[in-house]
């Protein structure tokens, strides 16, 4: 009997209660190994946070994780993206999702409800038992009980560690497992470009389905995208971000302080912190001024990211999601990627023994996500409205009279390189569910 009170084997320990870890808990589960324990840091997890993005490769794999109709409730299917002048003018505007030709959309979902969604999935298909919380894992050790590969997972408490024979970190870009894989990493790296976020209750825009991005400026922009729906010409709310470059520290970088609470979704700033960045700014279908100053909390995060790592795998310990690969957030991108990380990893788990299935995943998944790190290093500041800005400072009344089709053709192909699959290779690659 394990020390979870289960029998099956191998006995999983999963760091964290994010979307990647759940989403790994509901992949194992789904390919037959349901000897799992999330272990998750908060005591209780609120609903911090605002909204996020899945790619239609994430929405395929929570489909066929038997999540399409509970995320349909809660997300908005986004049809198109915008780029817009701060103060008018479109740029570009190009479908999403099914429009594009994927066999799945598009969503913006507040995370919370995500969270919610996946929380609740895990308990019924788990139970209960399944998730630990306000349980901090602060390093893990390797070794041999019983003529088998072990790992302990320490806390903060003075409890007896977990003992497991697989550990996946998926506890975040500030990953404990990972700095005890690589102890001289040191903090997250900022580019001195500051992110303000809300959630606003507001009117829906345009077709209530569109998430903007405002701009041309290489130093200030805007994205704004429902995360719920509007019913019957109604309220809904309105997900946004306004990033700037700010430069602190002594050098350009953020602070050691902000680095280090990079992730603290908790400390909340005055409106008037970000309005200066957007004085002035018009647009004839949103309010900006107005979304900003309405939000009940503003939250302040620097853009950060992490240098990629030569392996993922030590032993028995694994790393998924933010804690293997955290990317700026700008290509929308951070839970898409820890969910299909998360069905690749039980998918090899389900195939072949642990070391050559933690093989195969990094060899599947690592390569891609190093890719995609450097394609969203190039994109800050944005192509687009860096080059706008630099023939177009005043404005346009047609985007033709200041960049060529084919130019803004080319600048679109390299924006797409960060929300990643080709519509015809997703739509025909096999599927990643186990038949069990
Ligand atoms: C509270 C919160 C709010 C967020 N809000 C947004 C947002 O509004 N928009 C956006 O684009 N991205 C947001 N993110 C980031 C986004 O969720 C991730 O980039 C993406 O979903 C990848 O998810 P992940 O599961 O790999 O990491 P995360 O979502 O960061 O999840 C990691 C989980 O591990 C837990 N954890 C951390 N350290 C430990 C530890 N030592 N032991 C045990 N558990 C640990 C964390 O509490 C968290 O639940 C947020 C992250 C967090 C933690």
């Amino acid at each position: 009997m394990s020390p979870y009170g289960r029998k099956k084997s191998p006995r999983i320990l999963i760091a964290g209660a994010g979307i990647g870890g759940l989403t790994t808990a509901l992949s194992l589960h789904a390919a037959g190994l349901d000897d799992v324990l999330v272990v998750e840091a908060c005591p209780n997890l609120r609903a911090v946070g605002a909204g996020i993005n899945l790619q239609p490769a994430a929405v395929r794999e929570l489909t066929e994780l038997g999540l399409a109709q509970a995320l349909d409730e809660v997300a908005v299917a986004t049809s198109r993206l915008e780029y817009h002048h701060r103060y008018g003018g479109l740029i570009w505007s190009e479908p999403r999702g099914r429009g594009a030709g994927y066999n799945w959309p598009q969503y913006s979902v507040h995370r919370a409800r995500l969270q919610e969604l996946l929380l609740s999935a895990v308990r019924d298909r788990l139970g209960p038992e399944a998730l630990v919380t306000g349980r901090r894992l602060l390093r893990y050790e390797q070794g041999r009980e019983r003529g088998r590969n072990t790992v302990r997972a320490y806390g903060a408490e003075q409890s007896a560690p977990f003992s497991c024979d697989l550990l996946i970190g998926a506890d975040g870009i500030n990953s404990a497992v990972r700095a005890t894989m690589y102890p001289h990493e040191g903090p997250p790296l900022g580019n001195g470009i500051s992110m303000w976020r809300g959630v606003t209750e507001g009117r829906p825009f345009l077709d209530g389905r569109t998430m903007v991005i405002i701009g041309c400026n290489a130093r200030v922009k805007a994205v704004v995208y429902p995360v719920s729906r509007a019913e019957d010409g109604g309220r809904c709310l309105l997900n946004w971000v306004v990033e700037a470059r700010t430069d602190e520290g002594p050098d350009g970088a953020p602070e050691e302080e902000d680095l280090r609470g990079g992730a603290d979704w908790d400390r909340a700033v005055p409106p008037q912190d970000v309005l200066e960045h957007v004085e002035g700014w018009r647009s004839d279908f949103l309010d900006l001024h107005d979304i900003v100053a309405g939000a009940p909390r503003i939250v302040r995060y620097p853009m950060i990211d992490r240098d990629p790592l030569p392996a993922w795998t030590d032993g028995r310990v694994v790393l998924l999601g933010d804690a293997a690969h955290p990317v700026y957030p700008t290509g929308s991108n951070g839970a898409s990627q820890a969910i299909v990380d998360a069905r690749v990893l039980a998918y090899e788990l389900a195939h072949h023994g642990v070391d050559e299935a933690l093989a195969r995943y990094e060899a599947t998944r690592r390569p891609q996500a190093t890719r995609l790190l450097a394609a969203h290093r190039r994109l800050e500041p944005d192509p687009v409205l860096r080059q706008v800005e630099a023939l177009a400072p005043n404005g346009f009344l047609d985007i033709r009279h200041v960049l060529p089709e084919d130019r803004l053709d080319g600048i679109k192909s390299c924006t797409r390189q960060v929300t990643g699959v080709d519509a015809t290779a997703l739509n025909a690659r096999t599927s990643w569910s186990v038949p069990v």
